[in-house]
């Protein structure tokens, strides 16, 4: 979906109500900018309510829209875009007259309405929240148009509360607030600023006063600007000194604004404290400075920029619309921007984002832990939060580890392992991923040498082979004073292979492990939440662990963070050490560990996983991924094809070229980014069978034109 429109310069004018005064100060402001600006200036009326017809084709082409009119006495270059005669709101005058607006739509018209180099000043309708259709206010219009933003507010009862929230409502969608003019709007006579029966104008003036400072205050704190506090005003084009000042300010503020970049952003929510740079600029300073995960500083692979992320779709920065089929490596489960997630964080973000966890805890760090154990398989009871996956991986490794040093087996410091594992970037947990795919011979000397087993070949759709488990069998026979633990991944093994095995198989390396005391665990990071089809993949095999990671998806994909969950029988275990053996304590603590917005995020995602119908969704999607991709395996291209809940892989026979898939794949309006041999998809669990099948399509379509 490209064709973005052209960016505007200017400002943005809403109120805090309707009837603030914004069309009273944009009539004025036209007039004292347009002067500053040589007169190329446009005033812009989006969208008009409580028009009338007329023959005369004046300000609204064939309407006469009140506001504009009333601009146009002050300004000549005053349009209104979409007029409509009800005077109601907007996307109820929109319907009665058999119509929709778009948010998209008026903001492309806006662009086409003001002349290459205008200063533009654009006035809304009414206030923030005012719908123009059934998902789209006033502030998505804001956000696409990017314009710096003027609050206009009604100095009355109430003000305070208006002017605050409206301030609120635009700073948290990352929209810049200009500042705020406060207006009088009705004469002393009339007094409706709450000073009760009977009292003067003196008292009324307390109250404006007091409005005035109050709000000047508050909006200070949140860093905006009170421009100017409006006396009541008969006659609209009498002059008033404090505009002259507001508008001097906002011209110096429209010269630093910069020529315009090219294309509005996107239609869609702009990431808060996004650089201004142009997409071409960024690009070239990444390519430059940033280093992205496996590919080169100097010559690295392509990236493109993404600018917002929508439940299931990923908005690049030429507003290409791409249909996710990643979900963020594994993470972002219920797509992107869930208003309950991010409802949940800002609640947090507002009453603490951060303390340390050491000597501190707090409700949302008890809270994530209580959801975690209760949902986890039976006998885990203690929590360890660590700040990534790899982290979580780190320290369950450290803590099988003082778990047998503590109980009497110091020598068991290795770990045993299948062959095709992945378990993080870090060394400890880089010791443990596959050795091939980990690069175990670049790092030779620097990781610390462990036991593998040959990967498990029982394949999960296949009736299990007991000897599968033959290796693993002979090992931890001949080397039990040697293992730790055994760690792996349960059911699917993922960036090393996306390999899915038979749940007998775990059953029986968790009765092995038994058998020896040696401790098993399960990295669920990628696998846990439902992902497999079932909340955690080991319930696949009916097998607690002893140590049990998770991360990823945890947070709903909102933020980093993992948790290790340890058996009762592994915290006593380690409570038993003597003093030159770690007395007993855990020897990990991570600076943001417990971090309460992680804590709230998980809370959140976990609450909204639960109370969705997820195992009917994955469910679904599994279907949708059977169907979509099992025509692949009859390609000569392709290995094999293997789906497993919301999961769908084709193994191709070579090496597939990653950056000629990914433009092919993004040419077809799909985020799909397939490695090594593994073009595979793992969707948000929201996404709708169309969507789905279009991710097939594209990999068949890959196959197809030989790039696979
Ligand atoms: N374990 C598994 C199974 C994983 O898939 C990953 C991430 N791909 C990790 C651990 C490491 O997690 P993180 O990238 O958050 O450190």
């Amino acid at each position: 979906m490209n064709g973005l429109p052209r960016e505007l310069r200017g400002f943005f004018v809403t109120g805090t109500d309707t009837d603030a005064g914004k069309t009273f100060v944009c009539a004025r402001l036209a007039r004292l900018l347009g002067g500053l600006a040589g007169g190329r200036l446009s005033y812009v009326k989006p969208v008009q309510t409580g028009c009338t017809r007329r023959q005369d084709v004046g300000t609204a082409g064939g309407w006469s829209a009140p506001d504009v009119d009333a601009v146009a006495l002050q300004w000549p270059r005053a349009r209104a875009l979409a007029c409509f005669e009800p005077p109601c709101s907007p996307h109820l005058a929109a319907s009665l007259a058999g119509t929709a607006l778009s948010c998209r739509e008026l903001a492309k018209a806006c662009a086409d309405a003001v002349p290459e180099g205008d200063m533009a000043l654009v006035e809304g309708a009414g206030g923030c929240w005012v719908p123009l259709n059934a998902r789209e206010t006033m502030l998505d219009l804001m956000l696409c148009l990017r314009l710096p933003v003027v609050l206009v507010a009604a100095n009355r009862l109430g003000c305070l509360n208006h002017a605050m929230l409206s301030v609120e409502a635009l700073q948290a969608r990352g929209i810049e607030v200009a500042g705020i003019v406060l207006n009088r709007t009705c004469p002393p006579a009339q007094c409706d600023a709450g000073c009760g029966a009977g009292a003067g104008p003196a008292d009324e003036l307390r109250i404006l006063q007091d409005n005035e400072a109050s709000l000047e205050a508050f909006a200070a704190e949140a860093g905006v600007p009170l421009l100017a506090s409006l006396p009541w005003q008969e006659d609209p084009l009498a002059p008033l000194p404090q505009l002259e000042a507001v508008a001097g300010t906002l011209f110096d503020r429209f010269r630093r604004q910069g020529a315009p970049r090219g294309a509005m952003p996107s239609w869609s929510v702009p990431a808060a404290g996004e650089s201004p740079e142009s997409a071409a600029e960024i690009l070239a300073f990444d390519r430059a400075h940033l280093w992205h995960p496996y590919t080169s500083a100097l010559n690295p692979l392509p990236v493109r920029q993404a600018v917002s992320a929508r439940a299931n779709r990923i908005v690049l920065a030429d507003g290409t619309e791409l249909v996710d089929g990643m979900s963020s490596w594994w993470c972002a489960v219920h797509g992107y921007g869930s208003p309950a997630l991010k409802a949940a964080m800002s609640r947090q973000i507002h009453a603490m984002s951060h303390v340390m966890f050491g000597g501190l805890t707090h409700r949302p760090a008890a809270a994530l832990a209580r959801r975690l154990l209760d949902l986890a398989p039976a006998g885990l009871e203690h929590v360890f939060f660590a700040d990534s996956g790899s982290v979580a991986v780190e320290v369950a490794l450290k803590m099988a580890v003082q778990y047998q040093i503590a109980t009497g087996r110091a020598s068991r410091r290795r770990f045993l392992t299948p062959l095709g594992g992945y378990h993080g970037d870090t060394q400890g947990a880089m010791s443990v991923c596959d050795p091939v795919n980990g690069m175990h011979t670049l790092f030779a000397g620097l990781l610390p040498k462990h036991y593998f087993m040959e990967r498990p070949s029982a394949r999960f759709d296949q009736p299990f082979d007991p000897a599968s488990l033959s290796e693993a069998a002979r090992i931890l026979e001949a080397r039990q004073d040697e293992i730790a633990c055994v760690v792996l991944e349960p059911i699917v093994q993922g960036a090393g292979g996306m390999w899915f095995y038979h749940p007998r198989y775990l059953e029986g390396l968790a009765g092995l492990c038994r058998q020896y005391g040696i401790l098993l665990v399960l990295d669920e990071i990628a696998t846990g939440f439902g992902r497999t089809g079932r909340l955690f993949a080991s319930e696949w095999a009916g097998v607690a662990p002893d140590i049990m990671c998770v991360g990823k998806a945890l947070t709903g994909g909102m933020m980093t963070g993992g948790a290790v969950l340890a058996s009762g029988a592994v915290a006593q275990g380690i409570e038993q050490a003597g003093p030159a053996e770690g007395g007993g304590v855990l020897m990990h603590g991570p600076t943001f560990m417990g971090n309460p917005l992680f804590c709230a995020a998980a809370c959140q995602s976990i609450d909204l996983l639960l109370a969705s119908p997820w195992q009917e969704r994955v469910r679904n999607i599994e279907g949708w991924l059977r169907e979509g991709l099992e025509p692949c395996r009859r390609h000569p291209a392709a290995a094999d094809v293997r789906v497993l809940g919301a999961i769908g892989v084709v193994e191709a026979k070579r090496p597939v070229d990653m950056a000629r898939l990914q433009d092919y794949f993004v040419s077809r309006g799909v985020w799909i980014r397939p490695f090594n041999r593994n073009v595979y998809l793992m969707p948000p669990f929201v996404s709708p069978e169309e969507d789905v099948a279009l991710l097939c399509d594209a990999i068949r379509g890959a196959f197809d034109a030989g790039l696979c």
